[in-house]
């Protein structure tokens, strides 16, 4: 018996802590594996996206293990984000499942429903409590969106077999029953020295990796796509993580004087209008990535992914326009380890070949053309 969450990168760990913080039983999401994808699939209408195929998934599973509710985020705006907890709630009832749901819609748009799901889930926690734990296992994701950060600059400068992705993973195991803020930064510390010994040898190329958060911030729905980059000699920067996402996408969404409005001013003379999801910010890192000395920009969405699609028909444009090479992967249950690995090899010796050419002053080509 007890409550369980979907599955997205790390979050696992704020989520968990948080509920069992509050005085429940948790129910941690499994590792996604084929077998949850298969269970996701084959119980989620056809062209649902991946990341709800994903989550139901996760959701039977956790459900198999003994969960009796389920805690998710609900949504506004033009894509299908808030239908997730609603369609996954009938589908999962009428699999003959019972549980109780709780669904956490936007704080800004609908203040009072989030006011009392949030009322229930902190049982007789007091208020000044779970703000307390809220900075805490906020400050925590951000110390681990911190460590990622810098792995992902570690792991492509390893020599032999990469070690920083291990690492990371053991700190987040570290990290996760920890309470003070003044022990997470010490650990962070600790690992933080063991990974600048990594640094050997220079990135043959720096790409940005952007495009549906799911995607972008889930390995196993990725298929570890930052894994296979640093394995060939890739520096990555990645445009979504947690800490940062919340605090622009629920903080400041509460709070509009703190919005800034870099992304619409930067995606402005390609799409002046928000399209749902992240497709506006898609637009916008790409220019940026254009200006910022970025090789090359990786996009991954979900097959069926609306704002994503749209996105990169523009981001075509701005390819073409700006000489930034663009390689878009659009993934859902069929996707195979081979074919993207092929696909990410191809596109890194094109563009190191093309960075070759310019610094040896030869003539220019453009990816695509
Ligand atoms: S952003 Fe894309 S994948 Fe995510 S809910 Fe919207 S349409 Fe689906």
């Amino acid at each position: 018996m007890g409550i369980t969450f979907p599955r997205f990168g790390t979050s696992h760990v704020a989520i968990g802590n948080l509920l069992k913080w509050m005085g429940h039983d948790v129910i941690k999401p499994p590792d996604i594996t084929e077998k949850t994808i298969s269970l996701g699939t084959k119980n989620s209408p056809e062209l649902a996206c991946f990341p709800l195929k994903i989550t139901t998934g996760s959701f039977i599973e956790a459900l198999d293990s003994g969960a009796d509710s389920i805690l998710m985020a609900g949504g506004v705006g033009p894509c299908r984000f808030g239908y997730y907890g609603y369609l996954q709630k009938g589908a999962l009832t009428q699999m003959g499942y019972k549980f109780d749901s709780f669904i956490i819609e936007p704080p800004s748009r609908h203040p009072k429903q989030a006011y009392h799901t949030i009322k229930s889930l902190k049982k007789k926690t007091p208020w000044h409590t779970v703000m307390k734990y809220v900075y805490i296992v906020l400050t925590k994701q951000k110390y681990i969106d911190k460590m990622h950060k810098l792995v992902l600059e570690t792991a492509p400068k390893e020599v032999g077999e990469i070690k920083s992705f291990k690492l990371f993973n053991e700190f987040v195991q570290k990290v996760e029953p920890v309470r003070e803020v003044k022990s997470l930064k010490e650990i962070y510390q600790h690992y933080a020295d063991k990974l600048y010994k990594f640094q050997k040898v220079t990135p043959k190329v720096k790409i940005k990796l952007l495009g549906e958060i799911y995607l972008v911030c889930e390995p196993a729905a990725n298929l570890y796509i930052e894994k296979k980059l640093a394995a060939l000699g890739v520096e990555v920067q990645r445009t979504i993580y947690l800490g940062e996402w919340f605090d622009g996408h629920v903080v400041k969404d509460i709070i509009p004087i703190l919005k800034e409005k870099e992304t619409e001013k930067t995606a402005k003379s390609y799409l002046s209008q928000m399209v749902g999801g992240h497709g506006q910010e898609t637009v916008a890192q790409t220019v940026q990535a254009s200006q910022q000395g970025f090789d090359g920009v990786i996009q991954v969405y979900p097959f069926t992914c609306t704002p994503e699609i749209l996105a990169q028909g523009i981001i075509t444009k701005v390819s073409k326009d700006k000489k930034i090479p663009v390689l878009t992967l659009s993934m859902d249950e069929h996707s195979a380890q081979a074919g993207i690995d092929t696909r990410l090899e191809a596109f890194v010796d094109l563009i190191y070949q093309k960075k070759l050419q310019n610094e040896r002053g030869e003539a220019l080509w453009v990816m695509g053309s």
